[in-house]
């Protein structure tokens, strides 16, 4: 089976988007993200568009005492870089600025105009040089998981990172059916919306408020444990704050109930039609 072994793959890890682009907040970044790894958050979402390579160089500084081998990392190269010319000094530079020696994911951070075949041949090659032990994609809809899973190889993809929160249920209709299916794992991306500023509103609605004043919870949290709460979805919550890390791990224990979900569902209701892939 492909489907990411959630034993050794956790369902919950750090993004790092925002990291790495003012050098005032870096050592508050890398205490966040080191906090985060000593307590079980070991997966590390990151991408050489972030911060310009910025949020790498962060990350690098935050796993450089930790054993590389305890440690997930994901990095996402730019379309433009996902051909033959450029991948192979894309994927080595970002191992320069995280100071490892191989990525455990490389994703392509969405579709631009390089053939996918060619993607998927460079991937293939990375994994032969190992210098990444898998890859995957980003921002895929169904057609385009369709599409890759009729090129050579293109079944090798081992994850699609999406966006998804509860104001943003779309790809339930027939993308996650369809990465069930195929058993592809998902990643969550703006599990909590980046902090509700994506949906006005979220944080303030009723449901979400009284679903938090029952578990005694925050209202950010309500957010992440809709995501944590369903199978084979990933979560990578960004938290630049000791607080923040500490109430998304806290959000592991959180279970939702029956009567949590009608009501969430209520006011934002799961897709009974395709809309298109939502992105930032
Ligand atoms: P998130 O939904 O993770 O929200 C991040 C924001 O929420 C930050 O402002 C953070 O504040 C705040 N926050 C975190 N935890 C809490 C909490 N417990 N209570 C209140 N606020 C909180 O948005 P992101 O856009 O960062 O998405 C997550 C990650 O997904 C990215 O960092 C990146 O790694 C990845 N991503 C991938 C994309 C792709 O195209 N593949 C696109 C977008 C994101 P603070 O930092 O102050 O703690």
């Amino acid at each position: 089976m492909k489907l990411l072994d959630k034993s050794t793959m956790p369902v919950l890890g750090q993004g790092t988007w925002g990291m790495g682009e003012n050098p005032a907040s870096e050592e508050k970044e890398i205490k966040a993200l080191r906090h985060g790894i000593n307590n079980g958050l070991y997966l590390i979402d990151t991408a050489e568009m972030y911060g310009n390579g910025g949020a790498e160089l962060v990350v690098g500084q935050a796993i450089k005492d930790f054993n590389r081998k305890d440690l997930y990392i994901i990095s996402k190269v730019y379309p433009h870089n996902a051909g033959r010319n450029n991948i192979f000094t894309a994927c080595e530079n970002s191992l320069d600025r995280l100071g490892t020696d191989y990525l455990d994911m490389y994703l392509l951070h969405w579709r631009g105009s390089i053939p996918l075949q060619e993607t998927v041949e460079c991937m293939e090659e990375l994994v032969k040089l190992g210098k990444i032990k898998g890859w995957g994609v980003s921002n895929f809809d169904t057609d385009d998981m369709k599409e890759l899973w009729q090129i050579k190889d293109g079944q090798n993809c081992l994850l699609n990172q999406v966006l998804y929160h509860l104001g943003s249920r779309g790809i339930e209709f027939d993308l996650l059916p369809w990465m069930k299916e195929n058993k592809v794992a998902t990643m969550a991306y703006c599990p909590i919306a980046q902090g509700g500023r994506l949906r006005r509103g979220l944080l303030d609605n009723p449901a979400v408020n009284e679903v938090a004043k029952k578990h005694s919870i925050s209202q950010t949290q309500v957010l992440l444990a809709f995501v944590l709460n369903q199978e084979n979805l990933i979560a990578i919550p960004k938290a630049s704050s000791i607080n923040h890390i500490d109430e998304n791990i806290a959000t592991l224990n959180v279970k939702l109930d029956s009567e949590d979900i009608a009501l969430l569902n209520e006011h934002y209701p799961a897709p009974n039609h395709k809309t298109f892939l939502d992105i930032v």
